[in-house]
């Protein structure tokens, strides 16, 4: 049986931690704000909103979210994008993307400042993480993977870390902190060949496809240690979700696995969190 990586004790021990620095700078006059930029209100978007807002509330800090109707136009969100980027009280944006298809996200993206930009939507942003700029933020899934590694003491250096996924949201940016620190990455995406051989070859493999179960007992071999970054809905329990790991076929074989759900998703809003009181310390050093 597989040890359980579950996101708690992580989340736990990055709020005891992240409680004291919020008073910290409560102590220097300073309130650390996350701004939350939603157009619409898909389930999903309002899903992740009270998560994030109930994390706020629980480290003692402050957010805020800006609203606006679904069929805005882009002059008047560029507007509001730019006037919520330049509120002295907000340190770190969180903007639910993909907006509207009338919106030009490409253009939005980049109104918001580099050093709000709490989960990488800006290029700026992307740039400081491909060329390991410690002012920049990291999207907060790959960080939530991170930590959870480093929560349970799992070495990455000089381990053939295997992610199985390409994004810009998750795959490419995990694969260069993994290699930051100085894990032997492979990346794989839809076109890569031998798929199951390529991961039975990791010592960490990583899971961020978007498709339930991919993969499978084939895919892994004792004494690996699996994340799962999937949340799908789950075919066989209508309602339910379950990661991109087959976990009733991965979880008897490998040496640790994260579940899904209770692992890696736990972790997020406390990430951005994290990421919006660093803005706020960087802001004010
Ligand atoms: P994307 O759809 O943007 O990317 C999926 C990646 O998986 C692509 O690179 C794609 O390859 C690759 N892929 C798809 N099918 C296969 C296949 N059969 N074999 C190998 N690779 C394949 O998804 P995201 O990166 O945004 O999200 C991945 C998962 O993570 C989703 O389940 C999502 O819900 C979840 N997620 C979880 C979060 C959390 O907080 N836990 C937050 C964000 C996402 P190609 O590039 O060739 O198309």
């Amino acid at each position: 049986m597989a040890d359980l990586l579950k996101g708690k004790p992580v989340a736990d021990a990055m709020k005891a931690e992240l409680i004291k620095k919020v008073e910290m700078l409560q102590a220097k006059g300073l309130a650390p704000k996350l701004g939350i930029i939603r157009v619409g209100e898909r389930p999903d978007d309002l899903f992740y909103e009270g998560g994030a807002k109930k994390t706020c509330a629980a480290l003692g800090m402050d957010s805020e979210v800006f609203e606006y109707p679904e069929n805005i136009g882009q002059e008047a969100f560029e507007a509001a994008v730019i006037k919520v980027g330049q509120m002295k009280g907000v340190h770190g944006i969180l903007m639910f993307s993909p907006l509207p298809k009338h919106l030009n996200e490409k253009k939005i993206r980049t109104l918001i400042p580099v050093e709000k930009d709490v989960d990488c939507l800006t290029t700026g942003g992307a740039a400081k993480i491909f060329t390991d700029d410690p002012t920049g933020f990291p999207p907060c899934t790959p960080t939530a993977c991170m930590d959870m590694l480093r929560h349970f003491d799992i070495p990455i250096k000089g381990k053939k870390c295997v992610v199985v996924g390409r994004s810009l949201v998750v795959g490419k940016p995990l694969a260069m902190l993994l290699l930051r620190e100085h894990g032997t990455v492979t990346i794989c995406h839809s076109r890569t060949e031998n798929l199951p051989e390529v991961c039975q070859n990791a010592d960490i493999l990583i899971a961020a496809v978007g498709k339930a179960k991919m993969i499978k007992g084939n895919f892994v071999k004792p004494g690996q240690i699996v994340i799962d970054v999937g949340i799908n809905p789950d075919p066989a329990n209508p309602g339910k979700y379950c990661g991109d790991v087959d976990f009733a076929e991965v979880e008897p074989v490998v040496q640790k696995i994260s579940p899904v759900p209770a692992g890696v998703g736990s972790v997020t809003t406390w990430v951005l969190c994290k990421q919006t009181i660093m803005a706020c310390e960087m802001q004010n050093a």
